[in-house]
């Protein structure tokens, strides 16, 4: 399959769960590839399982100073990037009495400073026709408990998807957003929960998701294949609801 032929793609957050399956996906579909991560086990590890064709960065999407780094080491190799999918995150849930400003604003500088300025950074070298596709999530309709923070630094990225779409389509550049809903990655395990407390909540979010089970990985990645390609040439400041039908029904 070749429906990114040609294609220069960079994925954050590109070494576990809806990333690395991204990453799996595009390389499939005969893109070249960068991605990134920040810890140096899981980097190896995808380096091993994507293997030697792949560019690794390691850099921390919460730092503005190494978007600038990732740019330019993306310049250096590909000479230029025509898809780039900002999906590193985290998912910090707590009570809005638990929080505070240092959990704040990690948690913004890692789901919307970050990518914000990766955009930004990303704007000399992008290609005309260029197309970003940003991961948010049904937490940003639902009023799920514990998910303030978190469904707000996905809303930003949806609000990010319309406006940056508005301001960047003359020069080419589609930027579009998923939302997926429930899906089983290693996220649920960087939680901070007990065994027993984890598959409370999975039990509890499972009942609210229509279709009655979790997402896998690739039923995101070939959406954001979809986005990637030349075959959404139309499809601009959109969001795509991946969600079994959490969000909508
Ligand atoms: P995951 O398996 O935990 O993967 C997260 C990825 O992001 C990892 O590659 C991780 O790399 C990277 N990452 C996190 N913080 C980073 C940082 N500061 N710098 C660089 N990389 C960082 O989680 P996932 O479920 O695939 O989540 C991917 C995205 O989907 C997130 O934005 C999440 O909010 C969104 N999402 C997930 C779900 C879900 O149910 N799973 C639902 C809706 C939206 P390291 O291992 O190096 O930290």
């Amino acid at each position: 399959m070749n429906r990114l032929k040609d294609k220069r793609a960079l994925i954050t957050g590109g070494t576990s769960g809806i990333g690395l399956e991204t990453a799996r996906l595009f390389l499939s579909e005969g893109a070249r590839l960068a991605i990134t991560g920040r810890n140096p086990a899981t980097l190896e590890e995808a380096r091993r399982s994507l293997g030697a064709d792949v560019l690794i960065i390691p850099a921390d999407a919460s730092d503005v100073a190494a978007q600038k780094t990732v740019a330019e080491t993306v310049r250096r190799v590909f000479g230029g990037l025509d898809v780039l999918f900002l999906n590193a995150g985290i998912a910090d849930l707590r009570p809005v009495e638990q929080w505070d400003e240092r959990g704040f604003d990690h948690s913004f500088a890692t789901n919307v400073k970050g990518p914000y300025f990766l955009i930004q950074a990303m704007l000399p070298i992008f290609a005309n026709p260029a197309s970003v596709v940003l991961n948010a999530s049904v937490n940003a309709h639902v009023g799920m408990p514990a998910t303030s923070v978190y469904g707000a630094t996905k809303a930003a990225l949806l609000s990010l998807a319309r406006t940056l779409s508005g301001e960047l389509i003359s020069r080419g550049i589609r930027v579009n957003a998923v939302s997926p809903g429930p899906i089983s990655t290693p996220l649920y395990g960087k939680l901070g929960l007990s065994e027993a407390d984890r598959k409370t909540l999975a039990a509890s979010v499972q009942n609210q998701v229509p279709v009655g089970r979790f997402g896998d990985a690739t039923e995101i990645a070939h959406a954001i294949v979809f986005l990637a390609s030349d075959e959404s040439a139309f499809t601009v400041g959109s969001e795509l609801m991946i969600d079994g039908g959490m969000g909508n029904l």
